[in-house]
């Protein structure tokens, strides 16, 4: 099965077993910040912070005139407090400079969207992507640490690959229009089956076309 079959039939096969998730409409500024503040944490504790941050400023404009300790303070409940706090400053500024106000909306119909996001300390390919795709309507895909284990369990990815290597290999492989749907199924089956050091290969809905499970778990991941 060629990588390009191999990513279809995953998505349809975990279409099958969890379903379709529920997406929302967000505004692209908000996707950013809250995407910068789940760095490295659970989406309770990103969302926990998000709230803290809007409760003490009540608006963007007042977190970026606060100063950084401050932010720090009120995010601190999802760890990295001190640089995601720089890097929410430093987005919130980036808008304010080129849009001339704290609203994203321009952006989405800009085909270096993803470039100029990723010009901004601290924003990276993937949270640059998740803004776009969820805040924009993008089809754009993003890996996250989850997606990037299991692209190279399954053989779509080269286990030596970077992320930004499965990005563009991913980019060329992808059909239309399944970015959204595809990304937070494969996010969920990374978190409750295809574990990082014990994945559940038999209860895994991805085990027959799985080079790793077919490989019985000798796939470096
Ligand atoms: S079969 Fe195993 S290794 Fe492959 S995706 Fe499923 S849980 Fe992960």
């Amino acid at each position: 099965m060629s990588p390009a079959d191999k990513l279809r039939e995953a998505h349809q096969l975990l279409l099958k077993h969890f379903g379709r998730p529920d997406i929302r409409d967000h505004d692209p500024l908000s996707v950013l910040i809250k995407t910068i503040l789940s760095q490295n944490t659970s989406d309770l504790n990103r969302d926990r912070a998000y709230n803290a941050l809007m409760e003490r400023f009540g608006s963007f404009e007042n977190v970026l005139n606060a100063d950084l300790s401050e932010i720090e303070e009120a995010i601190k409940v999802g760890g990295l407090a001190r640089q995601k706090a720089a890097t929410i400053k430093r987005a919130l500024q980036w808008v304010m400079d080129n849009y001339g106000k704290l609203d994203l909306s321009e952006l989405c119909d800009d085909p270096d969207a993803e470039k100029k996001l990723t010009s901004i300390k601290g924003v990276g390919v993937k949270t640059a992507r998740v803004t776009l795709l969820f805040g924009c309507k993008q089809d754009r895909f993003p890996i996250d640490t989850h997606i990037f284990r299991v692209l190279k369990r399954l053989g779509i990815v080269p286990p030596n690959a970077t992320r930004e290597k499965a990005h563009g290999i991913i980019d060329e492989l992808i059909p239309p229009n399944i970015a959204d749907v595809l990304h937070l199924n494969l996010i969920r089956l990374g978190r409750e089956i295809c574990h990082p050091r014990k994945p559940d290969c038999d209860n895994c809905p991805l085990k027959s076309i799985c080079d790793y499970a077919l490989a019985g778990g000798e796939i470096r991941s």
